[in-house]
């Protein structure tokens, strides 16, 4: 009977060393695009939090939920869905 719990501590405890392992082996997200283009998550967050009350960056309609694209010099422009089609057409990456 003891040497049954005895097992039971052991498999929880190689487990949690299994995960804590896991944790600590995550890899790092490579960067799709050069430094130059790398812009903050948090702007990221912010711009998307106010989509729906935003203008088109290109348009300047309020046009419902914008698209965000990140352009070559760093910048986000937020596009609404008729001006989606032009930012792909420019190559943009959308966030
Ligand atoms: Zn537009």
């Amino acid at each position: 009977m003891q040497y049954a719990v005895g097992l039971v501590v052991l498999v929880i405890v190689a487990a949690g060393y299994a995960v804590y392992r896991g944790r600590k082996r995550k890899p790092v997200q490579p960067q799709r695009r050069t430094a130059g283009n790398v812009i903050s998550m948090e702007s990221h967050r912010r711009a998307k939090q106010v989509a729906s009350e935003q203008q088109c960056s290109s348009c300047k309609r309020k046009n419902g939920k914008l698209i965000f694209y990140a352009q070559d010099n760093g910048t986000v422009v937020g596009l609404c869905k008729d001006c989606k089609d032009k930012a792909n057409k420019r190559d943009l990456l959308p966030l």
